[in-house]
């Protein structure tokens, strides 16, 4: 779909081929007045009105903490469903005209997207939000990324070939997601400097009373031996105390075989694991299969915002996670 997309670009850019069916004089000077007026009322709408900055995130998470910063100086809208896995995201062609539309894009970065934003950029021609253009804010430049792999390489699958992506989900990171998105929204738009730097101190703060609460919450977790489907609770666990012992996949992205789910059956009695993390967009019977085997408990998480009720906030989302990990062990 999205080849067929670059292709049709490229041709229009070929050529423009005029109409050959000239509409009738009268039809102009019919519509010479609605035309005159509508250019009024555009000019007019110009002129009182101060825009908003139109921001597309990848993820609702990253679209929360750009409306808390943004406030009512932004328009903000979200590409990914929480429910979905971010590695495989659809190119659906309804993201094109919002892209060529965006002042800007908010996004994880590490290519964590990789599967459908950057053929999206390349037929949205809007040259605003390109990579290095300040409508591209990557979230993951703060970032201390973990699980960096000395060897480059796609070759067997590998997902996350600039370190891991699935930062979001570890709370700490909430503040420097929250600065980068400020600094962008600056860039973008820098005579509302102060309305966004007050709208981020108030989210801050949230987060900050957030985050104590969570600490004290999460002490009973600490040394707690668990695996997870993807290699996407790294972040987390470090947050958490955890002690991650393997994941369902054999590695990222590439599927369990049943050898490979023996041998974690094996290391999961053996390291007395307890907790299987259980993230949305994978399959439920796998992890409900090892819980039957190893008597290890099953905590629903989720890698986005927006899965559940509860996780339309990142706070929430957060939250959620946390809870749920919290009830498993009860
Ligand atoms: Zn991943």
């Amino acid at each position: 779909m999205i080849k067929k997309l670059i292709e049709r670009n490229k041709k229009n850019k070929q050529k423009t081929v005029p109409s050959p069916y000239p509409l009738p004089t009268l039809y102009w000077e019919r519509t010479l007045g609605t035309l005159l007026l509508s250019a009024f009322i555009f000019l007019g709408s110009l002129a009182p009105v101060q825009a908003k900055l139109n921001i597309i995130a990848t993820t609702p998470e990253l679209a929360d903490i750009t409306r808390r910063v943004g406030g009512e100086w932004v328009v903000v809208e979200s590409l990914a469903k929480g429910t979905e896995d971010i590695h495989a995201v659809p190119q659906r062609p309804s993201f094109i005209p919002k892209l060529n539309r965006a002042d800007g894009v908010v996004l994880i970065g590490l290519e964590a997207e990789h599967a459908f934003l950057p053929a999206l950029l390349e037929v949205a021609q809007n040259p605003n939000i390109l990579p290095g253009k300040k409508g591209y804010i990557d979230c993951s430049q703060l970032i201390r990324a973990m699980d960096v792999p000395s060897n480059l390489s796609r070759a067997e699958g590998e997902l996350h070939p600039f370190g891991n992506p699935h930062y979001t989900v570890d709370p700490r990171n909430g503040a420097l997601i929250a600065q980068r998105i400020l600094r962008g929204l600056i860039e973008l738009d820098p005579t509302h400097q102060s309305a966004f730097e007050k709208n981020h101190q108030t989210f801050i703060n949230e987060w900050s009373a957030a985050l104590e609460n969570w600490k004290k919450q999460i002490l009973p977790l600490k040394g707690l031996k668990a695996i997870s489907y993807h290699a996407d609770m790294v972040y987390f666990a470090d947050f958490l105390g955890l002690e991650l012992v393997g994941t369902i996949e054999l590695k990222p992205g590439i599927a369990p075989t049943p050898t490979h789910l023996a041998e974690l059956v094996q290391r999961m009695k053996k390291e007395n694991a307890k907790l299987i993390l259980r993230e949305i967009q994978y399959s439920e019977k796998t992890a409900r299969w090892l819980a039957e085997q190893t008597k290890a408990r099953v905590a629903t998480v989720t890698t986005m915002g927006g899965a559940f009720p509860d996780t339309q906030t990142y706070i929430g989302f957060i939250d959620h996670n946390i809870q749920s990990i919290i009830n498993s062990q009860r």
